[in-house]
């Protein structure tokens, strides 16, 4: 599909005028400023969106701390029935929702349709969880006394997330939030405010109370020091960058306001001599060029045992050879663009760098000049060592550094050796290296013989410099509760 031709179908947003949904109504930013989203696939400007102020994000703040008292007075099936309702116009309108992602970040447009499921899903799970929020009773110890611990939520939640899953990462937030009784804030990314602004008009569409979800658009620092800095804001969750989650560390000390990080990672895969070779390429190529490579779960270091590495090497190779790279809209693409030119730049230093210090390239390894947009072609580079920039920082591209390894406590030394602790993948038949392996990684979410953990119902988050806090299953919506004793004398 041509790009004129998806911006004719759009009627969630309309490109020419988008605002941010504040208090149910929709509204330009104060000083009317806005920015620039740019398409990824072929450079040009493809909408403005508001820039909202410091003012802005405190009328939002505002709004939800309005809506607060109604919201969670409600019961969790009347909450419930509000997310579902949400769930189905997210499904009714998965067409459309995917074409906004895949024209804002150029994901393409199979894996969009996929993204609009899996955001389904945490609608779907939490609108059930909110009525599982029980308390508990505790035996005393005097006859006269009884003792009780009930749950409340926590209060106005604002999220903070991240455009390589533009809208998953909102339901991930959002859900669980507005299932426990809270009243919420969304700052999306820059590049995923459109798919955000959509994802504000089904809100409307649900009939949701006003103030209950409130989304601006806009650069981070000033309405990130409003939310941290404005005591109503009584958590904060997200989802970016390490370097990002530490300053918001930092910005949380003064009220000591609760966070939840979801950071980088530098996931292992490891592939044991025993393991399906044809399992397991398959699985490391899901993993490695799945949104090309940007997501924070993504393999960075793929480890295989000598014994297969030919084979293994051989075989991955011939099948990234096969995929094909050009516009997330276009019919039959696996491969689209880079969000935008500084991710093109970083993956290419990082090839830059690993070549330097003396790995080899053995595919790819340029950007696609022919074509106008953000394209870097999938690479495969062998001969890589630990003093190279790959095998320390996220590369956030389609590049897959193949490194060999003898033993299994060498490979569980190597896979562990880094900053970061989100995801890992073991590849084998081998029911004992299985477990004995995925409980020797320092990583919170592992694969085994599985390069798509992720689901609604199980906690997702890391340990280490990935952050901390868990989203998804019933570690999830703990986030948004607060526990409340009660010692009560009869
Ligand atoms: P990435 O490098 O993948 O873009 P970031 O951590 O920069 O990841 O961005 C994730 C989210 O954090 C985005 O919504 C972005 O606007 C926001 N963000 C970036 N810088 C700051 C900041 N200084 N304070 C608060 N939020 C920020």
């Amino acid at each position: 599909m041509k790009v004129e031709n998806a911006l004719k179908e759009l009627s969630l947003i309309n490109l020419d005028d988008l605002r941010c949904f504040i208090n149910g109504e929709w509204k330009k930013a104060e000083d009317c400023s806005t920015i620039e989203i740019i398409n990824p696939s072929n450079e040009e400007l493809l909408a403005k969106v508001p820039n909202a102020s410091r003012s802005d994000a405190n009328e939002a703040i505002e709004a939800a701390a309005n809506a607060f008292p109604k919201w969670s007075g409600l019961t969790a099936n009347e909450r419930g029935s509000f997310l579902l309702k949400l769930r189905d116009l997210l499904l009714k309108y998965e067409q459309e929702l995917a074409s906004i992602i895949s024209l804002e970040m150029g994901k393409v447009k199979g894996q969009a349709l996929g993204e609009v499921q899996q955001a389904s899903s945490f609608l779907t799970w939490y609108a059930e969880e909110g009525r599982r929020i029980y308390g508990e009773t505790i035996p005393a110890s005097s006859s006269n006394k009884r003792l009780f611990v009930i749950k409340q939520p926590i209060g106005v939640v604002a999220a903070i997330t991240p455009w390589n899953f533009p809208l998953s990462m909102l339901t991930r937030k959002l859900a669980p939030a507005l299932a426990a009784g809270c009243a919420t804030i969304l700052k999306p990314a820059e590049q995923g405010s459109l798919t955000a602004l959509a994802f504000a008009k089904l809100v409307e569409l649900a009939k949701f109370p006003q103030g209950v979800i409130n989304i601006v658009t806009g650069m981070p620092e000033s309405i990130s020091d409003e939310i941290f800095e404005n005591p109503i804001v009584k958590k904060v969750s997200f989802t970016g960058s390490t370097r990002v989650g530490r300053i918001l560390v930092k910005k949380s000390a003064q009220q000591l306001k609760k966070l939840s990080l979801e950071l980088g990672g530098h996931a292992p895969f490891i592939v044991f001599e025993d393991a399906d070779i044809q399992k397991a390429v398959e699985g490391a190529i899901e993993s490695k060029y799945r949104n090309v490579g940007q997501t924070c779960i993504c393999a960075n270091r793929i480890y295989v045992h000598e014994k297969v590495k030919q084979e293994f090497t051989e075989l991955f190779v011939s099948r990234i050879k096969q995929l094909s790279i050009g516009s997330g809209l276009d019919e039959g693409i696996e491969i689209g663009p880079l969000v935008n030119e500084s991710a093109l730049n970083k993956v290419s230093s990082h090839v830059k760098d690993s070549v330097e210090k003396g790995a080899t390239i053995i595919q790819g390894g340029e950007r696609c000049f022919k074509k106008k947009g953000y394209y870097f072609e999938p690479t495969v580079l062998t001969g890589v060592t630990n003093d190279m920039l790959i095998m320390s920082e996220e590369t956030f591209g389609p590049v897959a550094p193949i490194i060999h390894f003898n033993n299994i406590e060498d490979v569980i030394a190597e896979a562990n050796n880094t900053d970061y602790g989100l995801a890992a993948y073991v590849y084998t038949s081998n029911m004992e290296k299985a477990v004995r392996t995925a409980e020797a990684l320092q990583f919170g979410i592992i694969g085994l013989n599985d390069s798509s953990p992720a689901v609604a119902q199980a906690p997702f988050g890391g340990i280490k410099q990935s952050g901390f806090g868990r989203e998804g299953g019933h570690q999830g919506i703990a986030n948004f509760l607060e526990e409340k004793f009660i010692s009560l004398k009869v």
